[in-house]
């Protein structure tokens, strides 16, 4: 990977430092804060390598919390792979904690509230009170339960954890501001009733509280010093100050700072729809390499240095956009041109018979394993007297700037000979089904004997040496760039995303393991699918070696 990249401070360094400074602060401390509820996507790598990059940064502390206050869509298998992520992008958290953990100091904060006059039982239905929220402008219908006196209200809450009630019959309210002009404040809900079977809690509890009351007081019960979260919660940052005023808690208290979430084109990212497209099984799962998932970008062959790298890149920003894939792309390119050992297969076979050599004729040549790291070393590979070339790298009319094999013309074999093609071979439908070749022998390891001039170098596999693969060469998931915007992203899905066709790969493969990384020449960064069984292996192509970013950026320059 390219060294650091220097880059000013974002606003949120520049706020942390401030704090550290003035000594508001003397630990910077963070926390990334999934809810167990479904897998990690890149969007939550953004914000891990944010959380955790801090930390590291400023010699701090960063928790993994689980924010499980919605039994019904938690469970175990997203905690665990949500764990395993994390630790593959390279991150270690300081404690690992749950928002069930606070259940009980949480119950007492409300009795507090409930004490203070500051919260009620409420037992509209959340369509009524929906029906009464008023607009921006219009305050709301105060709710008949809203002047419940203390004690009516302390019993009936009590009996709500005592599981009296019915799912949905009564929740607990936070008596603020029926006018605000902010949604969120006019008595948002802190607890409601459920009667479910939490992954942790088991049935200990029937009342959860709310995101807004888990959060900030989670934060504070940690010493988070900094909550960062994305902007949709910066309506909801007036309840966060107002729950930890309201309750009494001292200072320091956490400070929540929100940045843009990070889109990205060609795919959603929302993990209601991406449990869509697995649950109706679009993809195959998860980890199926098409999804913006963590460990779908890893079963492609993103490598985690790629993905830090492009959050680098990305920063954070205070507003909105979506960010091309051709970005995420480049980043896995730069990390994989460095450590990819090169090999060579054949997607698309043409036989070629090299005339000027005897039946069942082989000897080994040399290749070098990777050109931008000498510590690679090299590797013999099997030349023989019948080889494969790629199909697209001969052409029976060549236009004028075509510099690959044609009829009499001459190109390099990688790290072989130099041939020309002398004859094609037909079969009755006309179809190209053999190359008749000659090869220079003065030409070995490919060599320019006497100067001349060879425009092209192409790639091959012995047609006696070669192990056939099963490679999988991805599209991306959906037609258009930002499929969110589309009224039903299931039909914007393109029906072209996934091509198998079968490799002819150097006998170099027979060796390897899954989630290796290959380039093969001349066509892109593969890496091993899990897949892989003793008799068959399988590829997924991570990304072709054209970078259009990389041009992209050019033409910007
Ligand atoms: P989704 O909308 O995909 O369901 P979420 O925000 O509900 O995601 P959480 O598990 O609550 O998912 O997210 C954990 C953390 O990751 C939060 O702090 C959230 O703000 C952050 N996060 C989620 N999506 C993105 C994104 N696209 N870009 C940056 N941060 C994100
Ligand atoms: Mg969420």
């Amino acid at each position: 990977m390219t060294n650091k990249i220097s880059r000013a401070k974002n606003f949120i360094e520049e706020i942390i430092e401030k704090d550290l400074e003035e000594g508001y602060v003397k630990e910077v401390y963070t926390r990334f804060p999934p809810e167990p509820n479904g897998y990690l996507h890149i969007g939550h790598a953004k914000a891990i390598c944010l959380n955790f990059g801090i930390k590291e940064k400023y010699n701090g502390k960063c928790n993994l919390r689980f924010d499980d206050t919605n039994p019904e869509t938690e469970s175990e298998e997203y905690v665990n792979a949500i764990k395993e992520d994390i630790k593959w992008l390279g991150f270690k958290w300081d404690k690992e904690c749950y928002a069930s953990d606070y259940f009980e100091q949480l119950y007492e904060w409300a009795i507090i509230l409930i004490k203070k006059g500051l919260a009620y039982v409420c037992d509209l239905s959340p369509e009524e009170v929906s029906a009464m929220r008023g607009t921006p402008t219009v305050p709301a219908t105060p709710s008949p339960y809203r002047n419940r006196s203390v004690e009516e209200n302390l019993d009936l809450f009590i009996r709500m954890k005592n599981g009296e009630f019915p799912d949905g019959s009564r929740t607990l309210r936070a008596k603020i501001d029926l006018a605000s002009p902010n949604m969120h404040m006019r008595d948002p809900v802190l607890y409601r009733i459920k009667h479910m079977t939490h992954h942790r809690t088991g049935n200990k509890w029937c009342i959860y509280p709310t995101y807004d009351f888990a959060h900030g007081q989670s934060d504070y019960i940690e010493g988070i010093t900094h909550s960062i979260c994305t902007l949709e919660f910066e309506v909801h940052r007036p309840l966060y100050e107002w729950l930890l005023e309201a309750i009494g808690l001292p200072h320091p208290r956490p400070k929540q700072i929100e940045f843009a979430r990070l889109n990205l084109s060609y795919t959603v990212m929302s993990k209601r729809k991406l449990l869509k497209l697995v649950q109706d099984k679009y993809v195959f799962g998860w980890d199926d390499p098409r999804m913006p998932t963590i460990c779908g970008l890893r079963r492609r062959g993103f490598t985690p240095e790629s993905i830090r790298k492009f959050a680098e890149i990305v920063g954070v920003a205070k507003r909105e956009n979506v960010i091309q894939l051709e970005l995420l792309e480049h980043c896995v390119r730069e990390d994989l041109n460095q450590k990819a050992i090169r090999i060579m297969a054949v997607l698309n076979p043409l036989k070629v018979v090299i005339t000027n050599l005897p039946q069942n004729y082989e000897e080994e040549l040399e290749a070098i394993n990777n050109p931008e790291d000498p510590t690679a070393g090299t590797r013999k590979i099997k030349f023989t007297n019948e080889i494969f070339i790629e199909r697209d790298d001969f052409l029976e009319n060549p236009p004028k700037d075509f510099y690959r094999l044609y009829l009499n013309n001459e190109v390099r074999l990688r790290y072989a000979y130099i041939i020309k093609c002398n004859e094609i071979v037909k079969d009755n439908n006309g179809n190209i089904v053999e190359l008749r070749c000659t090869i220079d022998p003065a030409s070995r390891g490919g060599k320019s004997p006497d100067g001349r001039k060879i425009k092209s170098t192409i790639h091959w596999v012995s047609a006696k040496y070669y192990v056939p693969c099963e490679v999988r060469l991805y599209d991306k998931l959906f037609k258009s760039e930002v499929p969110d915007e589309k009224e039903n992203f299931i039909e914007d899905i393109n029906p072209n995303s996934l091509t198998i066709v079968t490799g002819y790969v150097e006998e170099y493969v027979k060796n390897v393991k899954p989630y290796e990384h290959y380039q093969f020449e001349r066509i892109g960064y593969f890496v091993v699918d899990p897949d892989t069984t003793s008799d068959k292996i399988v590829f997924n192509r991570t990304v072709t070696l054209k970078d259009d970013y990389a041009k992209k950026l050019k033409k910007t320059q």
